[in-house]
């Protein structure tokens, strides 16, 4: 028998369309493999919510293994160490593992390449980071010529099967998914989250919600602002741990007509935008890209601002601004919010409060089921105007006509238990209706004065 290839799973936990096991598979016996490491992400350590999803995404793929009479190693330490200790100890030919463009994952294959046989792999985006450049060569900065570029460059995709699985003659040692300890217990916070996202881990159950989704894509070019609708797909997750690629759900929508699938595809474009510049820009989630923006722009205790509470008010979803309100409480209970209002809540952050957008991120890295680090940092940087693309500071968004253009009524009515006896127009501005119950937060600061503050701020930023 031939010798067993390791393959290496990250955020690639699917069998279809994952090219590492398509290649391992055709070499020898496959082992696949689940090292959780908190050391080499450094800071980027996966956040609560994360580890949450992961675990549920882990005895997904057990599942999946095992209707192929195979199963998964799972391992903790050091990805390189523990790689090198079980090729030595299968006898294992090969590593297989798909790319991963993370500064810390780019770090470790470097380290990986250097001591066995590591075989990368494309397949986590649409095509690979640097696959499409301007007319120059050089990388796009600006969304909408890049998203041009990928649509001339996709002409469809070979979406690769399950592969058939053969077991090596015997299995590692593993530890089992709960020595992972990857859910919370004191206190189990994530009630909510089982109820909310029930049966719906693992590649196959997101391909149903997938064919669900496409009923309505059509309608996704106006629907997809409104939160109180289900009218995105809510697949961020899946996306993020690779339970499905984004290549599978391209393929899926075929050559459906219509601005809303096209929509869709440009949406799915957006996250190979986040990778690209985060190739270009490792360090884009920590470092604003223009200048201006560094610690003294904004509020800060070392000048006797007292942002901790108003951070903590906006966290906690009690800014007295019913929709930041009720995406924070979303985002809190689900480790999900809407697109809409993740803008709304992070424009409120960033410029109502004056609170340092990177606070924000750092947030929304530990309570979000699909916190990623291109994709949250390049959100975060476009919201705050501090980004690669057109200074969007100055225009700042009014969190309560945003409310009332999208009717979120319903939304913050399911969030917001305070606030559920409010009709509309109330409800989006309780306050200024005289109508505010008393267990419902006062604003922090009112909207006038804050775009004031704001614009105030950014003229003096500029003197
Ligand atoms: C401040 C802020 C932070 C964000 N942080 C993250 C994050 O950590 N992880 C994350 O996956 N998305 C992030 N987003 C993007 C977006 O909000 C989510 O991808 C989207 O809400 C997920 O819901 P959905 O799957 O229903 O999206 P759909 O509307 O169904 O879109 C399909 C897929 O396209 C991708 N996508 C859509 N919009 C974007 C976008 N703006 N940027 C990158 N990819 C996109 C996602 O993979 C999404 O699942 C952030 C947005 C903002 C404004």
């Amino acid at each position: 028998m031939s010798e067993p290839q390791i393959v290496w799973l990250r955020r690639d936990l699917r069998l279809a369309d994952q090219a590492a096991f398509t290649a391992a598979s055709q070499a020898g016996p496959v082992i696949p493999v689940y090292i959780l490491d908190d050391e080499t992400p450094g800071d980027r350590r996966m956040g609560g919510a994360s580890r949450w999803w992961l675990h549920h995404a882990l005895e997904a793929l057990q599942a999946d293994l095992a209707r192929h009479h195979s199963q998964l190693v799972i391992r903790r330490g050091d990805v390189v160490e523990e790689l090198c200790r079980l090729a030595e100890e299968t006898g294992a030919k090969a590593v297989h593992a798909l790319r991963h463009y993370e500064p810390w994952w780019r770090r470790a294959q470097g380290k990986l390449k250097e001591r066995l046989s590591l075989q990368l792999h494309d397949g986590n985006y649409l095509l690979p980071p640097g696959a499409v450049t301007t007319g120059s060569g050089s990388p796009y900065k600006i969304f909408t010529p890049f998203k041009n570029a990928m649509f001339e460059a996709i002409d469809g995709f070979d979406i690769l099967p399950e592969p058939s699985l053969s077991s090596p003659d015997t299995w590692p040692g593993s530890l089992s998914l709960e020595d992972l300890d990857l859910l919370p217990t004191k206190p189990d916070w994530a009630g909510d989250m089982r109820d909310y996202w029930s049966g719906l881990h693992g590649t196959a159950a997101a391909m149903d919600r997938f064919d669900a989704f496409l009923d309505v894509i059509a309608d996704y070019s106006d629907d997809r602002n409104l939160p109180a609708e289900d009218a995105t797909s809510r697949l961020s997750p899946h996306l993020h741990f690779g339970e499905v690629s984004p290549r599978m759900l391209w393929d899926r929508i075929g050559s459906r007509p219509g601005g809303g699938a096209r929509m869709f595809k440009a949406e799915l474009v957006w996250r190979d935008y986040a990778q690209n510049l985060i190739c270009e820009f490792p360090g884009y989630t920590q470092e604003p890209y223009r200048d201006g923006y560094d610690e003294s722009f904004w509020r800060n205790p070392n000048r006797g601002h007292r942002i901790q509470e108003e951070l903590e008010a906006w966290q906690r979803g009690r800014t007295g601004y019913p929709i930041v309100d009720a995406g924070m409480r979303q985002l809190w209970a689900t480790g999900w919010m809407h697109n809409r209002v993740r803008m709304i809540a992070a424009s409120f952050l960033v410029k109502h409060l004056l609170i340092d957008w990177r606070h924000g991120e750092h947030w929304f890295w530990d309570t979000l089921v699909d916190a990623d680090y291109a994709s949250n940092g390049t959100n975060w940087q476009w919201v705050s105007g501090t980004g690669v693309d057109s200074n969007m500071f100055v225009r700042i968004m009014a969190p309560l006509s945003q409310s009332e253009k999208f009717h979120a009524g319903d939304y913050i009515r399911t969030w917001v238990p305070e606030l559920a006896e409010l009709d509309d127009p109330y409800v989006h501005d309780p306050e200024a209706h005289g109508c505010k119950p008393s267990a419902y937060p006062a604003k922090l600061i009112g909207h006038k004065e804050a775009r004031e503050r704001a614009l105030e701020t950014y003229r003096a930023s500029k003197e």
